[in-house]
Formats: C-alpha cells, sequence, structure tokens
C-alpha cells in the first residue's frame, strides 16, 4: 500500500483565485457588455526589453551550430550571468557578494519553496501575515508548521503586518530560528527601511537564527534610502540567504530566471552545535535535484545588465509605478488609506469592511477586479490588494470606473 505525505492533508485549500474566476464569470454571464478590468493579476503585462529579446534570439542561433552549440551548462548558472549580477546587483551597491556565492534558477517561487528542505523539522518559524503564501504552504508540506488550529498552524510564529505598525513583520518576542521576510512586500507593497533591516539582521546574529529575505520586487524600489539588498547591511552576509527574481524586473514571468544568494559566510548548526556552510549544502540540493537554466534564457537575463537592458527595465519598471501611484492617488482621494504603490507593484487598501464585500462592490460597481486580502493570510481581512501590472490606458480607465462608483 503506498501511503503519502500526509502533511499535505495540513495544507488549508486556497479558494483565492478560483472563487475570483467564478464571481468574475457569473459577473459576466449577467454582464455581458461590460468589460472588467484585471487589476488582481500579478503576472506583468508589457513585452519583453528588445536587449533580452535581441541576447535570447542570438543565443538560440547559437545553439543551431554545432562549433557554439551547448548541453548541459552548470547548474548553479553560467559565470558570465553569475559575474553580472556580483557586480550589478550587489558590489555596486557596497554588498560583498561574489559570482561563486550565486545560484541561477528557474524561479524564486520554487527557490524559496525548496530552501526549507536545509533545515531541521524542529525549526522554529516566524513568517509575516499577510505574505507571500510559499512560504507557510512549503513548511507545512514538509510537516514544519504544526497542526492546523482555525487558520493557523501553531508551530508557526506569526507576525501581524497591520495598519498599527505600517504593514511591517516586528521582531517577535519569542525566540525564532528561520525567518522570512518580503520586502518589498506581497501583498501589501510595504518596505523595510534600513534601520528596520538592522534590526532584523542583529537578532538573527544574536540568537543564530536566519533570515530568508525574497526582494523579488527590488526593482520597484525608487527611495534612495532604501536598502535594495540585505547583504547592505553589515553582518548580513552571516545571517541571510537572499532571493531575487527576473520575472517583475525584467517581464521574465514566462520565461523564468531567478537567483539565489547564499553567502559562504552563512551557517547553520547540527544537533551537537557544530557549524556547518549552508553554502555547500544548497550547492549540493541545487546540483543534485536541479540541472540548470536554458542558455538562452541565461543570456537574456545577462541583457538587464546591459546599458540598454538597464534602461529599458527601468523604463518598464517605472510604466508600473506611474499605475501605482495613480492607482495610489485616486484610492487616497476617495478616502480610503492604502500603503504601496510607491516602491512597489502593489496597493494594499484598508476597505474597513468585509474584503469579499468590497470586491463584490468593485466588480458590479465598476467592472475592476482586486484580490481580497485574506488570501494571504489572516491580518489581510478587510483589505485588498489593487496590482498596477496592466496597461496605463487600462488602469486609468478602472480608476476612473472606481472614483465614479466609489466616490
Ligand atoms: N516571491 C514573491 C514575493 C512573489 O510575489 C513571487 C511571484 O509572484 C515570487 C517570489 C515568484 O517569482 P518567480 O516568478 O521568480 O518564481
Amino acid at each position: 500500500m503506498i501511503k503519502i505525505n500526509e502533511n499535505y492533508l495540513q495544507l488549508q485549500t486556497s479558494y483565492l483565485f478560483s472563487t475570483i474566476a467564478k464571481r468574475v464569470q457569473a459577473f459576466q454571464q449577467l454582464h455581458p457588455e461590460k468589460e472588467i478590468i484585471r487589476l488582481g493579476i500579478g503576472d506583468v503585462t508589457q513585452p519583453l526589453p528588445t536587449a533580452c529579446l535581441n541576447a535570447f534570439h542570438q543565443a538560440v542561433d547559437e545553439l543551431g551550430t554545432a562549433s557554439s552549440f551547448r548541453g548541459y551548462g552548470p547548474e548553479q548558472g553560467y559565470g558570465f550571468l553569475r559575474e553580472a549580477i556580483a557586480i550589478h546587483d550587489f558590489q555596486a551597491r557596497g554588498a560583498d557578494i561574489s559570482p561563486d556565492e550565486i545560484f541561477v534558477s528557474d524561479g524564486a517561487k520554487c527557490d524559496t519553496g525548496n530552501i526549507q528542505e536545509l533545515f531541521s523539522n524542529d525549526t522554529r518559524l516566524a513568517i509575516p501575515d499577510p505574505v507571500y503564501p510559499v512560504y507557510v504552504d512549503t513548511n507545512v508540506m514538509a510537516g514544519r508548521a504544526g497542526a492546523l488550529k482555525g487558520d493557523r498552524y501553531d508551530r508557526i510564529t506569526y507576525l501581524p503586518c497591520t495598519i498599527e505598525n505600517g504593514y511591517l513583520p516586528e521582531i517577535p518576542t519569542t525566540s525564532a530560528d528561520l525567518i522570512y521576510l518580503c520586502s518589498p512586500n506581497n501583498p501589501t507593497g510595504a518596505t523595510l527601511n534600513r534601520e528596520q533591516l538592522t534590526a532584523w539582521v542583529e537578532y538573527a546574529r544574536k540568537n543564530r537564527s536566519l533570515i530568508l529575505f525574497d526582494a523579488a520586487y527590488e526593482a520597484f524600489i525608487r527611495d534612495p534610502d532604501l536598502p535594495h539588498s540585505i547583504y547592505e547591511i553589515p553582518g548580513a552576509n552571516e545571517v541571510a540567504i537572499e532571493f531575487r527574481s527576473f520575472s517583475k524586473t525584467a517581464g521574465f514571468t514566462g520565461v523564468r530566471c531567478a537567483y539565489t544568494v547564499v553567502p559562504k559566510a552563512c551557517f547553520g548548526y547540527t544537533e551537537t552545535g557544530e557549524k556547518v556552510s549552508l553554502h555547500a549544502l544548497w550547492n549540493r540540493r541545487h546540483t543534485t535535484k536541479f540541472n540548470g537554466v536554458s542558455y538562452p534564457v541565461q543570456r537574456a537575463a545577462e541583457a538587464v545588465f546591459s546599458p540598454q537592458g538597464q534602461s529599458e527595465i527601468r523604463a518598464l519598471t517605472d510604466g508600473y509605478l506611474e499605475n501605482a501611484a495613480h492607482i495610489r492617488s485616486v484610492i487616497q482621494q476617495i478616502g480610503f488609506s492604502c500603503v504601496g504603490g510607491d516602491n512597489s507593484p502593489y496597493i494594499w487598501v484598508n476597505t474597513g469592511r468585509d474584503a469579499w464585500d468590497f470586491f463584490d462592490l468593485l466588480l458590479e460597481r465598476a467592472g475592476v477586479v482586486c484580490t481580497p486580502g485574506a488570501g494571504f493570510g489572516s491580518c489581510g481581512q478587510g483589505h485588498i490588494r489593487i496590482s498596477a501590472f496592466n496597461s496605463h490606458e487600462n488602469v486609468v480607465l478602472a480608476m476612473q470606473r472606481i472614483a465614479k462608483a466609489l466616490g
């Protein structure tokens, strides 16, 4: 008899996106003439930067000739990409990260989900609420989250992100071994400043804990005082692993390329307190279970760091941020408080009522789809996430309709 991993039965089924789809479909059937605008999505809408596209095409052509053909590449990524990342994303910001500390992968979803394999099952977890659901679910699958009591797992320390604390996770009074931080945050768009991040790094150093820092939306940071990488904080390279992605930065959600930084100075401990290199463990895992990102995709990602690529991704993210600023200003004009949207593509709106009721209101009165906040954690109740990933015309039209319906 084949037995299953019963931890999977502990997962809370997320009805969020299927419920949204059902409600939208029902509305469309009743009002076929109404054009719906989707501001619920967390997927980009604009095409790939030309620099990436050209590099992609050229690399595909190289594979068609025996002399330039490439088969399996290094599992950790080609040197050309790891070097470009180390120089542009870290060394240029004063963060001492070397190419061999970078592991190129096909997505930050996989990496943030897989990283927990390195840690023991009695690891004490601290996870913000609301946040990207992958962190909780992958620990549930591994049996590390405990039993589900109500809508919470009893072995996770949830870090509430509420209006009172500016939607930013606060350091817990209990000790945690593994801390997930997402900044700029999905779904709230709130971003940790240097002081807050320094406090987290100090906490981790004091407690010999590890921070998993998800910076998938780093490219949207515009405030010059905000850190882009946790390694801008002194001492963080001993206590933090960072995740980055080309998905939102350069429109790679369908192309698939991301990377994880595991500094060589990062250690975990055995039961008897011996230090073990996390870089060595992740390298072992990565080379055992992953066979590398395709060569043309890595060339396309490398092109992000060319002068043309840099100016194109800036224009791309500026465009989404312009949408975000517009959404934010209309939301505030009609009298709702919100965060995010200034250094992030998401706007988190305090609706002051049940989020599903507000979702229905926006759909029925304005024909606009958003995402109810409860899908990202209990503290998301009463909130909705509005995404800036759409064309400027659609965003302007959507906000006109919302202002008319609710203003
Ligand atoms: N991390 C966060 C916080 C995200 O919101 C997302 C995607 O929405 C990801 C990671 C996944 O990124 P990728 O497309 O690289 O898998």
